[in-house]
């Protein structure tokens, strides 16, 4: 290369990320392992004869145009569909990259987060301090669904049968999951977390556990969840999954029938971390905060509502 080569600029140098084939055609792009929740979430793609079928936009439009190109490195199909698993910005603020390459988007159309409270502006300013300015250029919201789905929806293309299902409000009110029957693949979003502390500060801990029911009533032979490692065996990510969030609404709802104020009951717990609102701590934390309200709620005769 000559000497007078112009360095590529910085915001495009970021590398294409690896895609793993986890079944014929389909692949994820793992994100980051070890982090939990704080890294990088994993995506996902099928190819199709008619398209591609991408899951997820991860976190930026640089990392939507890191993803897209990972996916071009590997087929010269286009982008025919984008599965947005839930609504946090982690997961679809790199959306409008593959709305601009000429996907449609299929996402259940209750958008609503904790997060988005402050409405869309403070989100995407809270957001831009997450990722850096320059990994947000050229943002523009683009998760409301061409083609919603609130219960299943079956996608059949270019000789391939994709599920898209909702499997109840666990993690957020707008969770899906993308099932691939032949294949037994399910991206599972972030219903599953690679540490098996799952949030619920979004959707309730019993709405999880009937979506980990029907995971293993779908017998998955890959399940790829929203962060970390796969695990070698799902049914065992979702035992503890179980284990812990059955656990947690176990011991809030004998502390409130034992009338124990919230924060002792909490006190056994690790403190959050400080500005690390999806840390282990913090999100074990957070769940106990809010399966405590519920619990205390469904006492006093109450319907549980999202907070
Ligand atoms: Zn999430």
């Amino acid at each position: 290369m000559s000497a007078l080569a112009a360095p590529a600029p910085a915001s495009d140098s970021a590398p294409p990320f690896v895609a793993r084939r986890i079944a014929d055609g389909v692949y994820v792009v793992p994100g980051d392992t070890g982090r939990g929740s704080e890294g990088r979430p994993n995506a996902g793609f099928i190819i199709t004869r008619e398209g591609v079928v991408v899951v997820d936009a991860l976190a930026s439009p640089r990392q939507g145009e890191a993803l897209l190109r990972t996916i071009r490195s590997v087929t010269p199909q286009p982008v025919a569909w984008l599965v947005l698993t839930h609504h946090h910005p982690d997961h679809h603020f790199g959306a409008i990259v593959f709305r601009r390459a000429g996907a449609k988007v299929i996402a259940h159309p209750d958008t609503r987060v904790l997060a988005t409270e402050g409405g869309p502006d403070a989100l995407v300013a809270d957001w831009t301090r997450v990722v850096g300015i320059d990994a947000m250029r050229g943002f523009e919201f683009a998760d409301v669904p061409d083609r919603p789905v609130t219960s299943a929806d079956t996608l059949r293309m270019g000789g391939r049968t994709i599920v898209i299902t909702h499997p109840g409000a666990g993690h957020t009110a707008g969770d899906l999951m993308v099932w691939l029957p032949k294949e037994r693949v399910l991206f599972a979003g972030d219903i599953l977390i690679e540490d098996g502390v799952t949030m619920v500060v979004d959707g309730s801990a019993p709405e999880l556990l009937r979506s980990l029911a029907r995971i293993d009533s779908l017998r998955p032979r890959v399940a790829v969840p929203g962060h970390g490692a796969l695990p070698p065996r799902p049914e065992l990510l979702v035992a503890r999954t179980r284990r812990y969030i059955a656990g947690l609404e176990a011991d809030m709802r004998a502390a409130v029938e034992k009338g124990v104020p919230m924060q002792r009951a909490l006190a056994s717990l690790p403190p959050p971390d400080e500005n690390r609102p999806v840390s282990l701590n913090s999100r074990r934390r957070r769940n106990a905060a809010r399966v405590y309200v519920a619990e205390e709620r469904a006492w006093m005769g109450l319907e549980d509502s999202l907070p």
